[in-house]
């Protein structure tokens, strides 16, 4: 673990100068209020260790990392039948675009895009009785340490405008591929992206991606493997918006992202990594984070490539 403390160090030290560079989340007016140039980073490694710099203690809103272990969930109540109301392709468009899904039809491209996460929210909202905590519910089994809250402020602010959101659900609704009052599902979804974590907790949640889908802590088999390995191979091609490509290219690992400015990623066989700067570059993803773990695999040579 001295190796990754004396890595971190290396990897704040390189980036503070540059931290707020870009520009915080702002149709989401909550999220607008975050300080800019805040950062910080975690490596949880399979024997529960964690190392960890800057602020990686601090809550931040996870936004789209909660699409990561919604989509555990579903797959574990629907397996590979997920699969005939999602696809596994990049979308090539912006996460909450309208046309394409309505040009396939309300087959959302990927479970990582909103109308894919919606989908999976109607999933839960099948599966739950009280859908708009399983995800929560879940992260708090993973991080095993205390109950995960909700920042009620960005729940409110993201119920308040979350029209193009509404407009998917009705869009996939009249395809017949919502089965839930979009109300319900609605509720479910902006109440798992209001979901606060920490660094630290979040690089100890995907940690059982990197073992295969063993939680190393409790052993219990969250997934499968076979499962395990695509979600990592969804995180490589769809984790990021509209710049996957972009982040293989630069840091060869399986990562999702979120606008709150977090992200998360699997070293497999190794760790897993957290790291938070909100200031986002111009697809979503949070500047700092993505320079962050562009130095962690090249420093290292970790990648899956
Ligand atoms: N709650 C956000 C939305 O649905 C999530 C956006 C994100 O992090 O990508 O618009």
């Amino acid at each position: 673990m001295a190796h990754y403390r004396d890595l971190l160090a290396q990897i704040d030290a390189l980036l503070r100068p540059t931290l707020g560079e870009g520009r915080v989340a702002d149709y989401i007016p909550e999220l607008a209020k975050v300080a800019p140039d805040q950062f910080g980073m975690a490596i949880a490694t399979p024997d529960g260790e964690v190392e960890t710099v800057g602020q990686a203690a601090t809550p931040f809103s996870v936004q789209s990392i909660s699409k990561l272990f919604a989509l555990v969930l579903a797959i574990q109540t629907e397996g590979d039948d997920l699969w005939a109301r999602v696809g596994r392709e990049p979308s090539g468009a912006p996460f909450n675009a309208l046309v394409q899904l309505d040009a396939e039809k309300g087959h959302p491209r990927n479970p990582f895009i909103n109308a894919g996460a919606l989908v999976v929210s109607d999933v839960l909202c099948s599966h739950y009785a009280v859908p708009e905590n399983a995800v929560a519910q879940f992260l708090s089994r993973l991080d095993g340490r205390r109950l995960i809250h909700f920042d009620e402020r960005v729940a409110r602010s993201e119920r308040n405008h979350c029209g193009r959101n509404a407009a998917m659900l009705h869009l996939m609704q009249s395809y017949g591929n919502i089965r839930n009052p979009v109300d319900q599902v609605l509720g479910a979804y902006c109440r798992q992206c209001a979901i606060e974590m920490t660094c630290e907790e979040l690089a100890r949640a995907v940690t059982f991606l990197a073992c295969g889908g063993r939680d190393p802590r409790t052993g219990e088999q969250i997934l499968p493997a076979a499962h395990a390995k695509r979600v990592n191979a969804l995180m490589l091609t769809c984790g990021t918006y509209d710049a996957a490509g972009d982040f293989a290219f630069r840091i060869g690992l399986p990562v999702k992202s979120g606008v709150g400015g977090g992200i998360v990623a699997v070293m497999p066989n190794r760790c897993g990594v957290c790291v938070w700067s909100p200031a986002l570059d111009r697809a979503g993803n949070s500047q700092a984070g993505a320079r962050a773990l562009e130095l962690l695999t090249t420093h290292t040579g970790w990648t899956i490539f």
